[in-house]
């Protein structure tokens, strides 16, 4: 990697601006998963072993620029107390003279979490005057936040041109390996693509077969190539728009693409619905795909077997339904089993691969899951183009 981290600088004494991604799911004022708050904890220990004095900051939900008290970072707050043993001193708000003396009276060890970055307008529009502000409160600024890397707000990269701007430990985890993806994989390199639509991932796929060997297409997508390819999909998941991406994309790369070769169907979108396994050209009327068929689970492994990596990104199937989750549960478990490097990206690929216990069969599963598509994408995300070179 190309930008300095953490490791490359002195924070001995210094005040660190930290931007994390906290921006975790609540459940009655609660953080009903901690995930997102782990992840940041090798760059927050480091750092607080290190000497320095810690001003930590994230948005959480969607707030659109205003306080919304349901929002509030108390219970992350208190979360990150509890993981770090430590105290983490909670403010109102992230900028304003409050906080500027909170900032200016911190000693090293001390944590300070600002409030909720997304409660100002200011933020999600990269304004330079709130960057200013927030670069005030700090002689330096960290991004361990990859899973906001993509936006390009003011606590993500506005502030790193006000401050030397160096990656956090997790942010540098990521970019190794989703960088490796795309930069110098290892060959032979399988993809294995799902979720929902073609449309979102229209980029990925492009991308992907300009690198990797073979790429496996399950989920709700396979469906826009079946319909390519003369099918007719019953209520299954189709985006019409897309069928002539498919065609083209099926005429030029088909020899390194691998379809289902049967699909789980249902007569309703529900978990109590009858099912059926049948080949992909014969849904009836009225029936629709819900997950890749049990003959399509084989064809998939012998297609990875001897793949030196692996890129998964979407389930293939809807997993949230747990009549349909065994395809994606059973990739998860056969990659488990890889000798190969495995890669996962994706906020539902991940959210898979944690339901399914298999996280640290992985050797990597991203944390961010637009950003991870953006990397995967091959575009550059401003927050990590905003830190200072090496
Ligand atoms: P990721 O977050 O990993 O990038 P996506 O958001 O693209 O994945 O896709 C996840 C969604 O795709 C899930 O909600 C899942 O239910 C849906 N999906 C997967 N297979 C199908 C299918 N056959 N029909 C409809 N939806 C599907
Ligand atoms: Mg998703």
């Amino acid at each position: 990697m190309n930008k300095k981290t953490i490791r490359d600088i002195a924070v001995d004494g210094r005040r660190v601006l930290v931007r994390v991604d906290f921006n975790v799911p609540l459940k009655n004022g609660a953080v009903a998963d901690d995930t997102r708050i782990r992840a940041a904890l090798p760059t927050l220990e480091y750092l607080l072993k290190h000497g320095a004095a810690l001003i930590v900051c994230s948005h959480l939900g969607r707030p659109k620029g205003r306080v919304v008290p349901e929002l509030r970072m108390d219970p992350v707050a208190e979360r990150l107390a509890a993981l770090l043993g430590r105290p983490v001193r909670k403010l109102d708000d992230c900028v304003g003279p409050e906080v500027e003396q909170a900032a200016a009276a911190l000693r090293p060890g001390g944590i300070i979490l600002l409030e909720n970055t997304r409660f100002h307008p200011e933020e999600k529009k990269n304004d330079p005057a709130f960057a200013r502000q927030l670069a005030s409160l700090a002689d330096l600024f960290v991004n361990d936040a990859f899973g906001t890397a993509h936006r390009a707000h003011a606590s993500t990269e506005g502030v790193a041109h006000y401050l030397p701007a160096v990656a956090g430990l997790l942010m540098e985890k990521e970019l190794e390996f989703l960088g490796k993806a795309v930069e110098n994989p290892e060959h032979p390199y399988v993809a294995v693509l799902g979720g929902a639509k073609i449309s979102d991932k229209i980029g990925v796929i492009e991308s992907l077969l300009r690198r990797c060997d073979r790429l496996l297409i399950g989920g709700g997508m396979a469906n826009t190539f079946f319909r390519a390819m003369g099918f007719e999909m019953g209520d299954s998941l189709v985006e019409e728009e897309a069928v002539p991406t498919a065609e083209r994309l099926l005429k030029e790369k088909g020899g390194r693409l691998v379809l289902p070769v049967d699909v789980v169907i249902a007569d309703r979108f529900a978990a109590d619905a009858q099912t059926r396994v049948v080949a992909p050209n014969e849904v009836p009327p009225g029936w629709r795909v819900l997950d890749i068929g049990p003959k399509t689970l084989p064809t998939f492994e012998s297609a990875l077997s001897g793949a030196r990596m692996v890129v998964w990104n979407g389930p293939l199937g809807v997993f949230e339904l747990e009549p349909f989750a065994h395809g994606t549960n059973e990739m998860a478990r056969i990659l488990a089993d890889m000798d190969a490097i495995t890669i996962i990206g994706g906020g539902d690929s991940a959210a898979a691969v944690r339901q399914a216990g298999l996280v640290d069969k992985m050797t990597h599963v991203s944390t961010g899951g637009g950003a991870s598509l953006e990397l995967l994408e091959g575009k550059t995300l401003p927050g990590v183009a905003a830190l200072d070179d090496k």
